[in-house]
């Protein structure tokens, strides 16, 4: 029998109202069930906003130290049980154990970071214009968090925004992804072990209907939502309506572009790992490698023949260098693109099937991919297929780079290899991405700087880093007057 987990609510493990539930199966094996879950509706997200609106005013009045001091403690914990949470997560959405132990430790990374901001939260002192009188600046919480994350880093994205939420001092509806409800369970599960008090943090499984119903509450002050761009567009319209704080970090077509003066070798290694992590399903994937002619058949040579020869396979087992899809509709996604990309008159290189013999029948494999002589304007080349596809568009100046670049609609993250310094910081300036890399793939930020991405990525905030704080606080400036008499600023 499957383990029947409900959500939390109140400090409280409870089925959903109408009493339904879904199965998590593992994407690498169709016989490996890791449960089931809440079917939450709309009435499930209302007793949790309500338990998240109750516990929103002793958790603002605790000292903000103190509610740090919960966080560091979660974080312990989730050192202590990283090995485990890393193998429920492989087996909840296929990336291999490196990376699940990776998206852990983001969610300790944060976890410390965001606890060290309980003894920080620094705001502003100014000099007054006025005799006698101080002037500073505060942080206040806004109130209850709705937050709702995608399944790709299903430990690390919940952990970015529900720390910098806390530590100000709101409380918190999570809303996961369907297909990763365990990872989020077992964020919340380190929570209610560090002592954190009942109702602070509430999470309510299920598809988009919970999704939408903590978007629209109008008890929720602020909503952090990642995942793709038409579902964000929702959120974002949903949020507007009801002026409320609205943070969304949305797709991505993240591009590598190798210069002729490259270290070839460093970039066949830097492409792979971005192109081919987590199956291509990361925001930051750099799902284009835009090649100066001068190396684009070298380069295409060696990169072909390592991307055939990863070895596809379940997660959990040490020599898969590349995990399955995350589901039957990702992988059907892909083929769709795949025939796009033939159809349009792209090459493809090496892959283009799924894997369905042996092992690989029992999941959703999918053969890494490479498209060659790839026109810009081509979908392939713009829309993000979010899986393991990496097409090759030839180009023949760094300027032609940095517009092929620049064209698509999003802006996440973008890196150059090259060994002249000028290059590097021409395309630095000049590629409007949130994020910038140099000699290194179009992954790997850490938590410490500002994550975050421009146009149809995101609406203009920032998740990590102190900028995490603006999403989830109001400012509110203090003027104390000590003259004892009226001042009149611009006047006096
Ligand atoms: P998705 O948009 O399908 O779902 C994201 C979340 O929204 C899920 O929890 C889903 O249940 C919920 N949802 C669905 N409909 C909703 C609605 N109408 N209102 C409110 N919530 C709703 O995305 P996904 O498939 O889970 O994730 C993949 C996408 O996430 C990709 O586009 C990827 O680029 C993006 N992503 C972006 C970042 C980033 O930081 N920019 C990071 C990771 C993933």
């Amino acid at each position: 029998m499957a383990e029947v987990r409900g959500n939390y609510i109140a400090g409280q493990w409870r089925p959903a109202a109408s009493g339904r539930t879904f199965e998590n199966m593992s994407p690498a094996d169709g016989a490996d069930c890791l449960g089931r879950f809440a079917d939450s509706g709309p009435d499930d997200v209302d007793v949790a906003v309500a338990a998240a609106k109750a516990a929103f005013p002793a958790w603002k009045r605790l000292p903000a130290p103190k509610r740090g001091e919960i966080l560091f403690r979660t974080a312990e914990i989730l050192v202590r049980r990283k090995e485990e949470f890393a193998c429920a997560m492989t087996r909840e959405m296929g990336k291999v154990l490196a990376e699940t132990r990776g998206d852990v430790q983001e969610a300790i990374d944060m976890t410390y970071y965001m606890a060290g901001e309980g003894r920080r939260q620094f705001g502003q002192t100014t000099p007054s214009e006025l005799r006698d009188k101080f002037q500073m600046s505060v942080r206040m919480p806004v109130g209850v968090a709705g937050l709702v994350t995608p399944w790709n880093f299903p430990m690390a994205i919940p952990s970015w925004k529900m720390m910098p939420a806390l530590v100000l001092g709101n409380t918190v509806v999570l809303k996961p992804a369907p297909d990763t409800p365990l990872s989020a369970v077992n964020l919340v599960l380190a929570l209610e072990e560090a002592g954190l008090p009942p109702g602070v943090v509430n999470l309510v499984t299920g598809g988009g209907e919970p999704g939408a119903a903590l978007v629209e509450h109008p008890d929720v002050g602020v909503v952090s939502f990642t995942g793709s761009t038409v579902t964000g567009r929702k959120v974002s319209e949903a949020a507007a309506r009801l002026f409320k704080h609205c943070h969304l970090e949305m797709g991505g077509k993240n591009v590598i572009m190798v210069m002729d003066d490259a270290d070839i070798d460093l970039a066949v290694d830097g492409a792979l790992w971005g192109g081919f992590g987590t199956s291509g399903q990361r925001c930051t994937a750099a799902s284009r490698v835009v090649l100066h002619r001068g190396i684009y058949d070298s380069f295409t040579r060696r990169f072909v023949e390592r991307a055939s020869a990863l070895r596809v396979g379940n997660g959990l087992d040490p020599a898969t260098e590349m995990g399955p899809v995350v589901s039957e509709a990702q992988l059907r996604r892909i083929e769709r693109y795949v025939e796009i990309g033939q159809a349009e008159g792209a090459k493809l290189l090496c892959g283009g099937r799924r894997l369905s013999t042996g092992d690989h029948g029992r999941g959703f494999f999918f053969e890494p991919t490479v498209f060659g002589a790839v026109g810009p304007s081509l979908r392939i080349a713009r829309e993000e297929i979010f899986g393991p596809v990496v097409v090759l568009i030839p180009v023949a100046s760094l300027d032609e780079a940095i517009a092929v670049g620049n064209s698509v609609e999003y802006g996440l993250s973008a890196s150059i290899y090259t060994r002249d310094i000028g290059n590097a910081f021409r395309a630095m300036q000049e590629m409007y991405t949130g994020i910038f890399y140099v000699n290194a793939p179009t992954i790997g930020a850490e938590t410490h700087l500002p994550f975050g991405g421009t146009k149809a990525t995101g609406n203009g905030h920032r998740e990590a880093c102190v900028q995490a704080l603006d999403v989830f606080s109001e400012w509110k400036s203090v003027y104390i007057d000590f003259s004892g008499g009226l001042q009149r600023a611009q006047i006096d």
